[in-house]
């Protein structure tokens, strides 16, 4: 078990998580910078405003280790 680099209390394993409409997703990351999702049908643009292009492939999931003592977290996508 890690100890927090702030106050050196023990750090708990966990993840972040993202809310759908409908379920609950573990958080990941993914390289480069985010750009507008081009999910489109007859030329038009099915997705929000806010939705952003994603490979799955190049997806990593997000393990969050977070403090029992400040709550200070420190993420890892390996
Ligand atoms: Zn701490």
């Amino acid at each position: 078990m890690s100890t927090c680099p702030r106050c050196n209390q023990p750090m708990e394993s966990g993840f972040s998580v993202e809310l759908g409409r409908n379920d609950v997703y573990q958080s990941v990351w993914h390289p480069g910078p985010p750009g507008p999702r081009q999910d489109k049908i007859l030329g038009i643009n099915l997705a929000s405003e806010k939705s952003v292009e994603v490979d799955p492939a190049r997806t990593r999931p997000i393990t969050t280790y977070r403090c029992s003592g400040c709550g200070f977290l420190e993420s890892y996508a390996l």
